[in-house]
């Protein structure tokens, strides 16, 4: 049976980047709703139009536009195990996700808390770069790409996400310190949170991740 992960932290904690590998290596369906709603904005869709401006201000997108994007996901590709990457976000998008997974007879299996002080993980924003085409992500310093510039699966020209400016990064922080911060005390409460110190090279987080997720398999056996 595969794995139901939900990853939260800050913006900039390397949620991303640890859930990708993970992913990976288990097999689980890797769904960030921060990957989709940039899909959606790139392809003009109706969500996508909805979204544009106020991914742009770093505000929070509508709790039921994100939803029905994981339902989709839920009854396709992550049906048999997946990580959660950026959603939930507020309390109602974790009632709500209970709820949807009740109604699929599941439940989640683990909630991964990425711990960085909030100051590092706005360093990590200033170096990350990513591919508009594959949606593979960089660091200038941490992860830098083969080539100068380009993506190493592709070889198109990174970009510097446009909400990673630095007034939008303080909007970006406070919503999440007012609406996803609250997040950790509800999974502590339901039994099913797991710490992950973020501070330190990809390398290390993920034996730290890779680590407490094993762990928290073998206690359920
Ligand atoms: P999130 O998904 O939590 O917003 P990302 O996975 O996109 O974060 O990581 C943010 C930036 O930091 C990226 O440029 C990424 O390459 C880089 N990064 C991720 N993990 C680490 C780490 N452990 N040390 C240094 N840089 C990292
Ligand atoms: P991320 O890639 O996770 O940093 O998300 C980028 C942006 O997408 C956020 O700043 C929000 O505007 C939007 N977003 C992503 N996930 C959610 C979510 N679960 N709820 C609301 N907005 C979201």
């Amino acid at each position: 049976m595969g794995l139901r992960l939900v990853f939260l932290g800050p913006p900039g904690a390397g949620k991303g980047t640890q859930a990708k590998r993970l992913a990976s290596q288990r097999g689980l369906a890797h769904v960030s709703t921060g990957d989709m709603l940039r899909s959606a904005v790139a392809r003009g869709t109706e969500a996508g139009k909805k979204a544009k401006a106020i991914m742009d201000s770093g505000g929070l997108v509508p709790d039921e536009v994100v939803l029905e994007m994981v339902k989709e996901r839920l009854d396709t590709d992550a049906a048999e195990g997946f990580i959660l990457d950026g959603f939930p976000r507020t309390t109602k998008q974790a009632e709500d996700l209970e709820k949807t997974l009740a109604d699929r007879s599941q439940a989640l299996d683990a909630v991964v808390n990425f711990a960085l002080p909030i100051d590092r993980a706005i360093q990590r924003f200033a170096g990350r770069r990513s591919c508009p085409k594959c949606g593979e992500v960089y660091h200038i310093e941490a992860k830098p790409p083969k080539m100068h510039g380009a993506c190493d699966k592709d070889g198109t020209a990174l970009v510097q996400r446009p909400d990673d400016s630095p007034t939008v990064i303080r909007t970006r922080m406070a919503e999440y310190e007012d609406k996803t911060l609250p997040l950790i005390l509800y999974y502590m409460r339901e039994g099913l949170l797991l710490e992950v110190d973020a501070d330190g090279d990809i390398e290390e987080v993920y034996g730290r991740l890779d680590h407490a997720v094993s762990q928290r398999e073998a206690g359920e056996r």
